[in-house]
């Protein structure tokens, strides 16, 4: 495994790559659903690559950019395991040297959800996501399910900039009592953490409401949060059940939806999403 801190090094130790490259973008501290799409990217193609930046540009100003959990050395062996090629580690510098002024703006899709809740959140996503594309020029660029906004703004990018690559999307991994893979999971003390459980409960009783036929989507938000409502700890910045190409809030299921939410547990903000409907 070969770990490069500079983008001149990545992009000369890109040329002697002749083979098909698939490439993780991350922030690190890595989990198993890092881990799950490194092997993924591995296993598709002649070398991978996969990225760790903590990307200032997509946090607000009040959110946790200072506080993000980092361990670089956990990080490198962990995907020294997976028989990682390629590591591309960037300091905040090197991504944005002083006087950038270029960004990538995926309008329409990015007003909604994460996007309303985060102002600037996806510029920062996609501007990043465009830059490591540059730099890594990847045969397929492989993102998770569990950010289901930023896979469809990434593969509106790609479309929309006929981006040369295919956009891969791989399930949430999850703890075994539901509660999906994040690096911000480390943020919960033990009873936020099991408090946190409420958000994978409140997507099954959506998906159980759906299976008996019920297609009125206010009904089904509207048991969520209530049920949600019932974990003191839990407090709703959201929950939708949208379109899951143009997010658009349904109010009838006709097709499939896509069931997203943010909960804050505790201080600590929580997405998660369910796809109804293949
Ligand atoms: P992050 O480090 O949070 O920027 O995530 C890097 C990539 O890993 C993104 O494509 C995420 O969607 C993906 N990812 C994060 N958590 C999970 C998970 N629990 N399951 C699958 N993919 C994940």
């Amino acid at each position: 495994m070969k770990v490069v801190s500079t983008i001149a090094e990545f992009k000369e130790a890109r040329r002697r790559i002749a083979g098909s490259v698939g490439f993780v973008p991350t922030m690190g501290y890595l989990h198993e659903g890092h881990l799950f799409l490194a092997r993924q990217a591995k296993a598709e193609n002649d070398v991978s690559v996969v990225s760790i930046f903590v990307n200032p540009t997509q946090f607000g100003p009040k959110e946790d950019f200072a506080r993000y959990p980092r361990d670089p050395e956990r990080d490198l062996a962990l995907l020294e395991k997976e028989r990682t090629d390629l590591v591309l580690m960037p300091p905040v510098e090197g991504m944005y040297p002083p006087g950038i002024s270029t960004w990538v703006d995926v309008e329409g899709v990015t007003k909604r959800l994460e996007g309303a809740a985060r102002p600037g959140h996806f510029r920062g996503v996609a501007t990043v996501v465009a830059k490591l594309f540059n730099i890594v020029e990847p045969t397929r660029a492989y993102f998770g399910q569990k950010d289901a906004q930023q896979v469809v703004v990434i593969q509106k990018m790609v479309t929309d900039l006929n981006m040369n690559l295919e956009v891969m999307v791989v399930p949430t991994q999850r703890e075994p009592d539901g509660l999906a893979m994040s690096s911000r999971n480390v943020y919960l003390n033990p009873e936020e953490r099991q408090a946190a459980v409420v958000l994978w409960k409140s997507m099954n009783l959506a998906q159980g409401l759906w299976q008996k036929g019920e297609r009125d989507a206010e009904k089904i938000r509207n048991e969520m949060v209530a049920l949600i409502k019932k974990e003191p700890l839990a407090h709703i910045d959201y929950v939708s059940i949208a379109d899951p190409l143009t997010l658009d809030e349904l109010s009838q299921i006709k097709g499939s939806a896509l069931i997203s939410m943010a909960v804050y547990v505790g201080k600590t903000r929580l997405i998660d999403n369910m796809t109804l409907g293949n």
